[in-house]
């Protein structure tokens, strides 16, 4: 098994930042040594992956529940996340996924940044989190979510930004081909199939999202199963599930940005 060390990872990634490296660096977190040239299919590219929620939200509610500008409307901050039967939290499943996907994204030679550091945090609102993927000038942004259905729905779904005219025309054609080139890996890779209770074809539009609204690259959110369904929580709280689902998204994202 892997062993994740995520402070190991970060002071990587930070020394590699301080140090002005530019795309054409080693991926960090592999090995040590650099790869051969040519051999880093993601060379280059900038990775945001965004955690839903946080694990101190819950705890939290006065700064989690602060109304924040998404454009569209006046929303909370930030979320406290659903949980499955057996108490498994959103953050935690989300933050797991990232951990995983972190090192397969590295190995490709992307530059991978992270909306949170860890699991014991409180937000960051979904304004900062959107501003994360834009300063950093993300080729792709991934938020990583569980779903609450009714218990009886079950299956993924990948959530692209509906058109807000004016603000975000340009990021509507990208995000949904990233969105469409994530949805077939995670399906091929998972197994799971597409969500049975909302959206269409494994795809969904929202205009209601803080950090699809404010995003200004390419960007999608993805509901990984469903929470309240047992079979899907069932297999979202199997690690070995999540490093598939990680292996999974780490193809999309290398589809689409590859083109390939
Ligand atoms: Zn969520």
């Amino acid at each position: 098994m892997r062993v994740h060390r995520p402070g190991f990872v970060a002071l990587i990634v930070s020394a590699a930042l301080s140090s002005g490296c530019g795309g054409a660096a080693p991926a960090p977190g592999g090995s040590g040594l650099p790869a051969p040239p040519g051999k880093e299919p993601l060379a280059g590219k900038v990775v945001v992956l965004d955690p839903g929620h946080n694990g101190g939200n819950a705890t939290h509610p006065v700064e989690i529940n602060r109304q924040v500008d998404i454009i569209t409307k006046s929303k909370a901050c930030n979320a406290v996340g659903f949980k499955t039967a057996d108490g498994y939290e959103e953050n935690a499943f989300a933050w797991s996924v990232t951990q995983h996907l972190r090192p397969l994204l590295e190995q490709m030679g992307a530059k991978v940044v992270l909306t949170r550091p860890n699991d014991e945090g409180v937000g960051p609102c979904v304004t900062e989190r959107a501003a994360i993927g834009n300063d950093a000038r993300a080729d792709a942004v991934v938020s990583i979510h569980g779903d609450s259905g009714k218990p009886s729905g079950h299956g993924f779904h990948v959530i692209v930004p509906g058109l807000i005219p004016g603000r975000n025309d340009e990021v509507i054609e990208p995000s949904r081909k990233l969105g469409r080139a994530i949805r077939d890996a995670y399906e091929a890779g998972t197994g799971m199939p597409y969500a049975n209770y909302r959206g269409e074809e494994g795809l969904r539009s929202r205009t209601d999202l803080g950090g699809l609204n404010l995003s200004t690259r390419p960007v999608v959110f993805i509901e990984c199963g469903n929470m309240r369904n047992p079979g899907d929580a069932a297999k979202m709280s199997d690690v070995a599930f999540r490093k598939r689902i990680a292996g999974a998204l780490a193809d999309g994202i290398k589809n689409y940005l590859t083109g390939s």
